[in-house]
């Protein structure tokens, strides 16, 4: 007998983000690239070939990109 139960699948979907252009990836297809021992996804190919092309520039955006985000909410305005 199957006890295969329709539930039996859990979303453990995750999306990290493409540094090269921001987007949110699924790292199950995204393309990945490894570097100084830490993994990077990519949207296309043309995104990971960008970071291998210059990885320590996009390695080091990522706070830049998370720095940006932080200050975004701080310039927010009151609506309604
Ligand atoms: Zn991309």
């Amino acid at each position: 007998m199957c006890c295969c139960g329709t539930k039996n699948q859990t979303e453990t979907k995750q999306s990290v983000t493409d540094v090269v252009c921001g987007m949110q990836v699924d790292p199950a297809t995204a393309g990945a690239a490894e570097y100084r021992g830490k993994s990077y996804f990519f949207c296309g190919a043309g995104c990971k070939r960008s970071f291998e092309a210059n990885p320590a520039e996009y390695a080091s955006s990522q706070t830049a990109v998370e720095r940006a985000g932080t200050s975004d909410k701080l310039t927010g305005k009151q609506i309604g």
